[in-house]
C-alpha cells in the first residue's frame, strides 16, 4: 500500500470544515483592512531563499526541499529549484518582478497556502504545513516604514484571533534593530561569545563566527544558560529604531492590544529588521507559536528591487486549528434532506426535485431508485440528514411529496411548491 509521505497528511472531512472556517474568517478580517490576495508558485529558484531567509538559518541550511532540475538538453544541468519554505520571499519577488511599487500606496497582500520544511515531524510540526500570511510593503513615501503599519498588522491579528474565539494568546514583541545598529550588536555578541562558545553546540560555534544573531535560534538545553546571559539587543538600538519601537508600543496600548516585551525573540529568518513578534498559545505545548512575523525593510533591496520597507506575518494554520474551540463536527454541514426515489424512472424525478431544492441553498443528498425505502431511511439517518423526501410514482402524480422528519419520525405530505420553505423552516 502506498502511504502519504512522512511529515505530510491528508486533511479529510469533517476536519476540512475547520480549515474552511479559519480561512473564511481570515479572508473576511483581511478584507476590512484592505488586504488583497496574492498567489505565488510553490516552486521557486533556490537562490531566492538563500538570499532572503539566509544561508545560515536552519530553514535554508537544514530543512529545504531543493534539487537541481534537468536542463533543456538531456546532458545539461538545470536550475536549482526549491519548494517554498515560507511565502514572504516569494511575495517580495513578485513585488519586484511585477513592479508593484508603481501601484498607488502600500501594497497589502495576503496569501493562504502550503509551505515545505524538512523538519522532524511531531504534533504541530509537519513537512508540508499551511500558512495564512500577509505583507504590507511599498515605497517609503507611501508610509510603508511607519510604526502605524506595524500596529495595524498586529491589531488585525488580535482581531482575527478574537474572531476565531482563540483566547489566552500572548503577543511577544521585540525590536531586532536594523542595518545601522546591527554591526555594533554583532560585535558585542561575538565578544560575549568568545569565553563561552567552546562549550556550546556545533551549530552555535559556527553561528558565533558567521551570524551571531542566529545563536538565539538554538534549542539545545545546555546552551540556554549561556544564551540567557548574552547582551540584549534593546541596549544597542539606534535612536530611529528605538523611537520606531516605542511608537509601535504606544499605538498598541492605545488600541488596547496587550503585549509582552521579549528581547530574546529574533525569529529564525535573516530578513527581519526592527519589529519582530510572535503570538503564542498555552495549549500547544512545545510548538506553541501560532504565528510569527516582523518588519523586513531591506528585503526588496537584497533581492535586487527598489527600497520597499514592509511588515508581515505568517500564521501556522495547522497550529491555529489545534487551538480552535469549534469542533469539526459542529462546523461540518449535514444534509438538510435525503431524497429517496422509489421505483423505476424515479431517479430523473428525484434529480429534478433536488435541483429545485438546491436552488434554495439546501444541502441535498440523493438515493437511487434501486434502493428499498428501508435502505434509504437507514442511509439518510447514518449521514445525519434532517429529512427524507420520498419520490415515488404517486407523489410525482400528485405533485406533493412525503416528507419525513428523522428526529421524530413524523411524516406529512407537502406540495412541491412548499417543500423548500418547509425544510428551511425547521
Ligand atoms: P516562520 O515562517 O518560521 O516565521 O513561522 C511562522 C509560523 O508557521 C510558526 O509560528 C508556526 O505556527 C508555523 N510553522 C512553521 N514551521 C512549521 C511546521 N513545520 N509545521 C507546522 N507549522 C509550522
Amino acid at each position: 500500500m502506498i502511504k502519504s509521505v512522512r511529515g505530510t497528511r491528508d486533511l479529510l472531512p469533517p476536519d476540512t470544515a475547520q480549515w474552511n472556517f479559519v480561512e473564511a474568517a481570515a479572508r473576511d478580517v483581511f478584507r476590512t483592512y484592505n488586504f488583497q490576495e496574492i498567489r505565488t508558485p510553490v516552486l521557486e529558484d533556490l537562490s531566492l531563499f538563500q538570499r532572503s531567509v539566509g544561508e545560515e538559518t536552519d530553514i535554508v541550511s537544514k530543512e529545504m526541499f531543493a534539487w537541481q532540475d534537468r536542463g533543456r538538453a538531456e546532458s545539461e544541468k538545470g536550475q536549482w529549484l526549491a519548494l517554498r519554505p515560507e511565502n514572504t520571499a516569494g511575495t517580495v519577488r513578485a513585488y519586484i518582478e511585477h513592479k508593484l511599487w508603481e501601484r498607488p500606496g502600500v501594497q497589502k497582500l495576503f496569501y493562504i497556502g502550503p509551505q515545505f520544511r524538512r523538519e522532524r515531524p511531531q504534533k504541530g510540526r509537519y513537512r508540508q504545513f499551511y500558512q495564512i500570511g500577509a505583507e504590507a510593503i511599498g515605497p517609503p513615501a507611501a508610509g510603508s516604514e511607519s510604526p502605524a503599519r506595524d500596529a495595524e498588522v498586529l491589531e488585525m491579528l488580535a482581531t482575527l484571533l478574537d474572531r476565531l474565539g482563540i483566547q489566552d494568546w500572548t503577543l511577544q514583541l521585540n525590536s531586532v534593530g536594523c542595518a545601522n545598529d546591527r554591526p555594533r550588536y554583532h560585535q558585542a555578541l561575538r565578544a560575549a561569545l568568545v569565553p563561552a562558545v567552546a562549550k556550546m553546540c556545533d551549530d552555535c560555534q559556527r553561528r558565533a563566527v558567521t551570524n551571531p544573531l542566529r545563536v538565539f535560534d538554538c534549542k539545545v538545553p545546555e546552551d540556554q544558560p549561556i544564551i540567557a546571559k548574552l547582551p540584549s539587543i534593546a541596549d544597542y538600538l539606534d535612536d530611529s529604531c528605538r523611537t520606531h519601537f516605542t511608537e509601535v508600543q504606544r499605538i498598541l496600548t492605545a488600541l488596547s492590544v496587550p503585549f509582552v516585551l521579549n528581547d530574546r525573540l529574533v525569529r529564525g529568518l535573516d530578513y527581519y529588521e526592527r519589529t519582530a513578534f510572535e503570538f503564542t498559545h498555552g495549549s500547544l505545548g512545545a510548538q506553541n507559536a501560532i504565528l510569527g512575523g516582523g518588519r523586513y525593510d531591506g528585503l526588496s533591496e537584497t533581492l535586487g528591487g527598489p527600497r520597499a520597507p514592509g511588515i508581515g506575518f505568517a500564521i501556522g494554520e495547522d497550529r491555529l486549528i489545534l487551538s480552535l474551540k469549534e469542533t469539526a463536527e459542529a462546523l461540518a454541514k449535514k444534509p438538510d434532506a435525503y431524497l429517496a426515489p422509489l421505483g423505476p424512472g424515479m431517479n430523473a424525478e428525484a434529480a429534478k426535485l433536488a435541483r429545485d431544492l438546491r436552488h434554495h441553498d439546501l444541502i441535498i443528498e440523493l438515493g437511487d431508485e434501486s434502493f428499498r425505502l428501508k435502505k434509504s431511511l437507514e442511509t439518510a439517518s447514518k449521514i445525519g440528514a434532517r429529512y427524507v423526501v420520498i419520490v415515488g410514482e404517486n407523489e410525482v402524480k400528485a405533485d406533493a411529496f412525503a416528507l419525513k422528519k428523522l428526529s421524530t419520525g413524523e411524516q406529512v405530505t407537502v406540495p412541491r411548491a412548499e417543500l423548500a420553505a418547509r425544510i428551511l423552516s425547521a
